[in-house]
């Protein structure tokens, strides 16, 4: 018999024992699974299924950021090094960021299929539009109350291999939320009306991630005088390298997603949802293009800007469940989605410059290895009290590596 056969069934405590005998654990490992942090088995088990335990990552913050005017500290979750460093070194060496956001209009997708008279159907639909939005909207008082809910409805025909269906498209203001619970919602509820004006089947009833209309923008000025003109044609040249080439162009966009998953992380946010729409968006009606783009003023400054869509909330999901995210938008001093959305365009975009100034000058592994050093002494076996040693001879003898990490290791004992 399956000895995972509803485990979801199982307390916790069932949980782990199956485990420990299953994947023959220590009592030492069961005591770290078991570990609460930040975060609570039982918050975990309201945010997710089959938990085990939670899992802890580095929590850093951006500093330097100046965006509209407003000083800004940044928290980010990530695992990898440099990039909060790069982060804040490139707010430290802009003037500051003008930033703006969309308001929060997300799509949702309603698919009729095997629908005899489509013409006649899309008439019908667009007769009792008003009836349609007032049933959805009846679902969600809260966000009505604040002004959201389906503001629109649009409807088209597509033509597929198993013939044509009709695409009911909701179009939702959903406030201060990422939207999605909310867009999904409506969309259900929306089934058997349809079903009834149009005589077909309502299949797929689901939120779109590709949130053209919620986009975040953001620009800054790096001086010549501070960063240099040889840096500056440097930069440029790397940008427009990945302008034609999608090899460059999705490491390119990584660069971006660095900074922005990491905020992302760090305030509770659908990290895929933003993945899925950024790179989506960055070959939205045009061959995969870069999210930033750079270019020069009239004074030889280089300007850098961002244009990104950002399904992002400071309600809802996870945001206020796990006391971490909560926390870390109160240290950012973010209240609104504009305002996080923002932020992350700025992340973004800060990230980006420093990774082409990296990348285009002195090399991306230079300032990378050095941070990494640490990790690899650790990879290495080093113990706790040998880590920072370690890490120091190697970035002295400007050779970073595992085998060598070993070494040193061994000279050490
Ligand atoms: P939610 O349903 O938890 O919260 C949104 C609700 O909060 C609103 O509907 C409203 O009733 C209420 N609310 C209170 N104050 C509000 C305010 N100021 N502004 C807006 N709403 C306010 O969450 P959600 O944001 O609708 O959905 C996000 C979750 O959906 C995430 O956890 C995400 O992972 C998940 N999800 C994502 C997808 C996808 O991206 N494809 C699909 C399904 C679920």
């Amino acid at each position: 018999m399956d000895p995972f056969s509803k485990f979801y069934e199982k307390t916790y405590e069932e949980r782990i024992k199956l485990l420990k005998d299953y994947a023959k654990l220590s009592d030492d490992e069961i005591a770290l699974l078991a570990k609460e942090t930040n975060l609570s088995i039982k918050t975990a088990e309201c945010l997710s299924e089959n938990i085990i335990g939670t899992f802890s990552m580095p929590l850093g913050i951006a500093t330097h950021f100046v965006i509209n005017g407003k000083n800004y500290i940044l928290p980010m979750v990530i695992e990898e090094p440099s990039v909060v460093a790069a982060a804040s070194n490139a707010a430290k060496l802009s003037e500051g960021f003008l930033a703006s956001a969309d308001d929060s209009i997300m799509f949702g997708q309603i698919q009729i299929v095997g629908v005899k008279d489509i013409k006649k159907t899309i008439s019908e639909i667009k007769k009792n539009q008003k009836n349609l939005i007032n049933k959805a909207n009846s679902k969600d008082s809260v966000l009505v109350s604040l002004g959201g809910g389906v503001k629109d409805v649009k409807i088209r025909k597509i033509s597929t291999d198993r013939g044509e269906h009709i695409i009911v498209n909701l179009i939702v203001d959903v406030k201060d939320a990422m939207g999605a619970n909310a867009v999904n919602s409506f969309c259900e509820s929306l089934k058997e009306d349809l079903e009834k004006i149009s005589g077909g089947k309502v299949r797929a009833r689901i939120i779109s991630n590709l949130c053209v209309a919620r986009l975040a923008k953001a620009k800054a000025v790096w001086l010549k005088e501070k960063i240099g003109e040889e840096t500056i044609e440097a930069i440029l040249d790397a940008y427009h390298f990945a302008k034609k080439d999608q090899f460059r162009c999705t490491t390119h966009n990584k660069g971006i997603m660095n900074g922005i998953d990491a905020l992302a992380i760090a305030t509770g946010q659908d990290f895929r949802a933003i993945e899925a729409s950024a790179h989506s968006y960055a070959a939205f009606k045009r061959k995969y293009s870069p999210l930033t783009k750079y270019y020069k003023d009239n004074a030889g400054n280089l300007i850098g800007e961002i244009e990104i869509p950002l399904a992002v909330g400071v309600v809802g999901g996870a945001v206020r469940t796990n006391p971490l995210a909560k926390l870390c938008l109160k240290i950012a001093n973010i209240s609104s989605a504009k305002e996080l959305a923002m932020s992350m365009a700025c992340v973004g975009l800060a990230n980006n410059f420093a990774a082409l100034k990296a990348l285009s000058t002195e090399g991306i592994q230079k300032g990378h290895m050095r941070l990494h050093a640490k990790n690899i002494a650790i990879t290495a076996g080093a113990s706790e009290d040998l880590v920072d040693k370690v890490a120091e001879i190697m970035v002295k003898e400007n050779n970073i590596c595992v085998a060598r990490a070993k070494e040193i290791i061994s000279e050490l004992k």
